[in-house]
């Protein structure tokens, strides 16, 4: 059985996920309204993705004896200034994932709970593979500056990216 403290925790990271995936649609919604098809797509299926996390947290607190709790998800940002500004406060806000990850990991490892631990390896790693991802594009959206044409490449291989639950728990369980 899971701890008070830790449910409490894992709670409000279930909130937070659900904040991204909230965020990210906001984002996706900024390039729906330019006609920027493929950005508005990669970032929906990111919104995915992130519920897909927040789920995660939510089954195992139940697995675990815990209550799930859904908490009030504030409101995201709307306006954004640009298309590098979209990725700057996504990496930024991905790095703080992390560091919230890395503090219930450390909450997990003083209680000596190592189930929670186990599962929360699984979010250690796909931080590493978030921020890498949104980092990867930033990269490209500096480097094509003002280059409308780039712009629209980049659109384009953004408009391929399609997010596969099936897959991803597939890939859980060969992990365990
Ligand atoms: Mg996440």
């Amino acid at each position: 059985m899971i701890s008070e403290s830790l449910e409490d925790a894992m709670n409000e990271q279930m909130k937070n996920e659900f904040y991204s995936a909230y965020l990210y649609l906001s984002m996706a919604a900024y390039f729906d309204d330019q006609d920027l098809d493929g950005f508005f797509n990669w970032f929906r299926e990111q919104a995915r993705e992130e519920q897909f996390h927040a789920m995660k947290f939510y089954h195992f607190l139940n697995e675990r004896g815990g209550r799930v709790e859904l908490r009030t998800i504030e409101k995201p940002q709307k306006e954004f200034k640009s298309v590098e500004d979209v990725f700057e406060t996504s990496l930024d806000h991905e790095k703080k994932v992390t560091s919230m990850i890395n503090d219930l990991m450390d909450m997990a490892k003083e209680e000596g709970d190592h189930a929670s631990i186990n599962f929360l390896n699984w979010f250690v790693d796909e931080q590493v593979e978030e921020e890498d991802q949104f980092e990867s594009v930033l990269a490209k959206v500096k480097r094509i500056g003002e280059n409308g044409q780039g712009l629209l490449m980049l659109d384009k291989d953004l408009g391929q990216r399609q997010f596969n639950e099936a897959e991803e728990v597939a890939s859980e369980s060969e992990d365990q």
